[in-house]
């Protein structure tokens, strides 16, 4: 079914009197109507809905490109790897067998923080608590962590770590782990803060060259297919959202001469309209500077194209037909005549993308994240492990239950014991009080294990769910029962989440995403 046909279903002008429609016509339309009935939407392919969103209050979505509309593969972290290692060894006097390792793509996860005091790698719950380490590839074990972690609050904000907020940081976050164990286990090295210090401070300044320098963007550009998914819906959804009156903005941190060729790889490709890919857009802004765009002032260019120099004159309207480089969010909003709240921006980093530009402005955020799609496949998969896992830890609250109310009962002996009650008939024989008050020890005993053994088994279900979405941390939004601490930002700061953009078409265009209410502990009860 294409969009006309199921336009025309439900924007037919005809009244529909039954006097006018014959029987026919009728069995026709209703068979017609349940042919354009929509399936289900597929649990991996649904959009998450943290605030409530009204798509119909929405005049303008804008998209960032890199992990958004161009989903990379794998291979794009290899690349970046390769190319920042070969610089470490060229430009920083790193050893040759640096290049020895494999990447290992499973390794590191998005979310974690990299501590550069102790050249760990962490991953944090959302109450700033350490619930995994890995120092090298040598998981850190729970004394050591308490040992390390639990004695200060640490300041996430601090120079001491850095955050993986982007798939573009990934594989940072191997490669300190890399340098930590080839030092210290294959160098026999010993190392203290200043060198896990450099050692990240190197591979960041590295892995920025390698983006800005055009070293690792002049590969990718050659063959652009071998390092960026194509999603065969993406135009359509583009389309989509302008046929709904809305208008679209492409607002990526990428420069023209990289945009371009991948835009046009991922819309005008075979079997894509035949149109430029710049028609799904009514305004592109390249070399945006995300997060400056929303804090900073700067002016925005126009660019001359095919080259995309920039022109001198200043902006003073922004054109459908036209790029653009640079400018600020005030500007934009104001050139637009859009209200802030009814712009909806989708993009994939947490910091520059999502927590900034909510920070800093009205406007409603959407984070596309890569990898959610295989997380929420793993999550079918396990579903049984969480349904026991859920009544074991239901049996727990019984048992604690229980517990609670067997120690008041204890404390209540105790007291009859020292202050016997007065009175005619409320005096208690001393044998039935040690007798009740055995009978209470005993069944408090008995629950104590039980409660050991559900700790134990809720422990190791937890384990075998959170391995199978990754061995070594586990799931990329919560830890263990907590949110984890990028699970807590994208609560906070993500309107809506999903695993790509087409997953839109799923949606009606005036979808009203509603959150599940929020409560608090009290109103379970
Ligand atoms: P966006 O996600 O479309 O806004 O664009 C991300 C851009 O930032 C891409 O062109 C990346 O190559 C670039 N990028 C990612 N990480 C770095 C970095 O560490 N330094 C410089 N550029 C980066
Ligand atoms: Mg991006």
């Amino acid at each position: 079914m294409n969009d006309d046909t199921a336009r025309s279903v439900v924007e037919t002008d005809v009244p529909l009197s039954r006097s006018t429609l014959d029987s026919d016509t009728e069995r026709e339309a209703a068979r017609l109507l349940s042919r354009c009935r929509p399936d289900a939407v597929p649990y991996e392919r649904r959009i998450f809905v943290n605030r409530n969103l009204r798509l119909s209050g929405i005049d303008l979505v804008g998209f960032d490109m890199d992990y958004t509309l161009a989903m990379y593969h794998v291979s794009v972290e290899n690349l970046a790897v390769a190319l920042t290692i070969d610089r470490l060894i060229r430009t920083r006097g790193y050893p040759e067998v640096l290049r020895n390792a494999p990447y290992d793509p499973d390794f590191a996860v998005l979310g974690l923080s990299v501590d550069k005091k102790h050249g760990n790698l962490l991953k944090m719950d959302n109450h700033r608590h350490v619930s995994r380490a890995y120092h090298g590839f040598e998981p850190v074990l729970k004394a050591e962590r308490r040992t390390l972690y639990n004695r200060e609050r640490l300041r996430m904000s601090s120079d001491r770590f850095a955050l993986i907020d982007t798939m573009f940081a990934v594989p940072e976050a191997w490669l300190f782990a890399r340098m930590v164990d080839l030092h210290e286990v294959a160098l026999g090295m010993t190392l203290g803060p200043n060198d896990y210090e450099r050692f990240f401070n190197d591979i960041r300044e590295c892995i920025d060259q390698v983006h800005a320098d055009d070293s690792l963007k002049s590969v990718i550009r050659k063959d652009v297919g071998q390092y960026i998914e194509r999603d065969p819906e993406l135009g359509r959804t583009l389309r989509r959202i302008r046929a709904s009156g809305k208008r679209t903005l492409l607002l990526t941190n990428s420069h023209w001469d990289y945009t371009d060729p991948v835009m046009r790889y991922l819309l005008e490709g075979p079997g894509s309209s035949p149109s430029s890919w710049r028609d799904a857009f009514d305004i592109v802004i390249v070399a945006a500077g995300k997060p400056a765009f929303f804090t900073e002032d700067r002016p925005f260019r126009e660019l001359r194209l095919p080259e995309g120099q920039p022109e001198q004159h200043e902006v003073t309207a922004l054109e459908r037909g036209r790029v653009y480089q640079g400018g600020n969010v005030r500007d934009f909003d104001r050139l637009m005549g859009t209200s802030g709240d009814r712009v909806l921006y989708v993009g994939d980093n947490m910091y520059g993308d999502i927590l900034r530009s909510k920070k800093a402005t009205t406007w409603r955020t959407a984070m596309a994240i890569p990898g959610l799609e295989r997380m929420l496949l793993v999550h079918e998969r396990v579903r049984p492990e969480i349904v026991r896992r859920d009544a074991v830890e239901a049996e727990r609250t019984r048992l604690d239950e229980e517990l609670r109310v067997l120690e008041l009962q204890l404390e209540a002996l105790e007291l009859l014991k020292e202050e016997p009650p007065t009175g005619r008939g409320a005096e208690v024989d001393g044998r039935v009080l040690r007798r009740a008050q055995q009978l209470a020890r005993r069944d408090c005993r008995r629950i104590e294990r039980s409660l050991k053994r559900c700790v134990r088994e809720a422990r190791a279900i937890d384990m075998t769910i959170e391995n199978a979405f990754n061995p070594h941390w586990g799931q990329t939004f919560t830890a263990f029962a907590e949110h984890s601490l990028f699970g807590g930002q994208l609560e906070d700061y993500a309107c809506l989440y999903l695993a790509k953009v087409s997953n839109f078409l799923a949606y009606s265009p005036n979808q009203y995403f509603r959150t599940p209410r929020d409560v608090l502990p009290h109103d379970h009860a």
